[in-house]
């Protein structure tokens, strides 16, 4: 598909990879088959060829609507569309830069914009969320049933963390809502990594990865974080491994080359930082910890974030690891269909999220699981909101019987 963006994109490094991505799409309509809000609604503006058709369209300077906005809010840059396409599309790039050019044209009623803003007040603050959280314990009994189903379980008491085991180094990604709401997963892997000789610990200055501020419209306070990461891992900690516990994090972190491409001191340091990141289901893949018991329960469900199947590339890697230390994991229709998380998606498109929700506790639920395993904070928050049973991070499986 040829095309031709307009100012202020034109002559841009993000012009530029605008137009290769429409250049790569045929048309051909593949992708609609397994985008999720397509299947909801079946609106040829709700699949990704109408998405790139919209995007297109207001690239090259055509008026731009709400009817516009509204079908690219609702994509959850799950990625399917991506992982189906036979053409290699890479349509979250595209994405990411015609939701905020058509956005900038547009103004948003202040709802929305109050509920984005608030939620950009919170969540990328773990010590904010914390606060929310407690303050959402502490009132919950006369909370509405639906804000009241938001609040996570307490995060269980943990031991004391392993001493240094003098092995390999590795910065951990703390994160924000992750360290505020499930301090249990990085508590899990720091303990597992100690058991295959690692030391994983934060990195002075790291935090939140943007990626919260970049989906909300926050462009520039996204690549003011990363740049702060940046800083944090190749200044003097000079991390050689970056562990991302969430999924959504490492994926995002993986596309710092584009979000700073057009800044000069930082394009290649971004380059470096994204080659460093890593998920620990790569870690251990390579370096498997050993199992010393059974566990309690083998019967498993595992639920794939698309940050890690589409995005990070790694379809089947934790059911294959949790399988070889004796859990059974359970086959999940759809796999590839996401459950309606994708970050603050599940707090702006809560009808979608609902739907896409139930859709997946259905598929992961079907063979009776006595618990399920995800790999992002997202997806583990939105799922165990009306879960029948358990869910948790797939490392606290490993560390169970390691
Ligand atoms: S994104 Fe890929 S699958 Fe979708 S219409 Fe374009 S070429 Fe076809
Ligand atoms: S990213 Fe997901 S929701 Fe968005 S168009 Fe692609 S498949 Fe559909």
């Amino acid at each position: 598909m040829r095309a031709k963006v307009v100012s202020p994109l034109a002559g841009t490094i993000a012009g530029a990879t605008a137009e290769a991505v429409l250049r790569a799409c045929v048309h051909c309509g593949m992708c609609n088959a397994t985008c999720p809000t397509f299947k909801l609604t079946g609106d040829e503006l709700d699949g990704p060829r109408g998405r790139i058709y919209l995007m297109k369209s207001a690239l090259e300077g055509e008026a731009v609507t709400r009817e516009t906005q509204l079908h690219l809010d609702r994509c959850l840059t799950c990625r399917a569309c991506e992982t189906t396409c036979p053409s290699g599309v890479e349509y979250h790039r595209l994405l990411d830069i015609g939701r905020p050019f058509v956005d900038a044209q547009l103004t948003r009623p202040w709802r929305e914009r109050a509920l984005r803003a608030l939620i950009r007040w919170v969540t990328p603050h773990a010590d904010r969320f914390a606060v929310a959280l407690a303050l959402g314990r502490l009132f919950a009994p006369i909370l509405p049933a639906t804000l009241r189903a938001k609040l996570p379980p307490k995060a269980p008491a943990q031991a004391a963390a392993p001493k240094p085991a003098g092995g390999r180094r590795m910065a951990l990604l703390a994160g924000c809502v992750q360290a505020a709401a499930a301090p249990q997963f990085n508590a899990a892997a720091t303990r597992v990594f100690a058991r295959i000789g690692a030391d994983l610990a934060p990195t002075p200055g790291a935090g939140c990865c943007g990626a919260i501020d970049f989906h909300l419209g926050a462009a520039d306070q996204a690549r003011a974080l990363a740049r702060r990461n940046i800083d944090a891992w190749l200044g003097e900690a000079r991390a050689e491994t970056v562990v991302v516990t969430a999924s959504g994090c490492a994926a995002f972190i993986k596309d710092y080359p584009d979000l700073l491409a057009a800044d000069p001191a930082y394009a290649e340091k971004a380059v470096r930082v994204a080659a460093l990141v890593t998920d620990p289901v790569e870690v251990l893949a390579e370096t498997p910890p050993r199992p010393v018991r059974p566990p309690a329960e083998p019967r498993i469900a595992v639920h794939e974030p698309c940050t890690l199947r589409h995005g990070l590339k790694l379809p089947g890697r934790i059911e294959t690891l949790l399988a070889a230390l004796g859990y059974q994991p359970q086959p999940v229709r759809d796999a590839h269909l996401c459950c309606g998380s994708a970050g603050s998606y599940a707090l702006t498109q809560p009808e979608f999220a609902g739907a896409l929700r139930a859709d997946k506790l259905a598929a992961l639920t079907e063979h009776a699981p006595a618990a399920i395993f995800t790999a992002n904070i997202g997806c583990w928050l939105h799922l165990g909101e009306t879960a029948p049973v358990p869910v948790r991070h797939w490392i606290e499986a490993v560390d169970e019987v390691t």
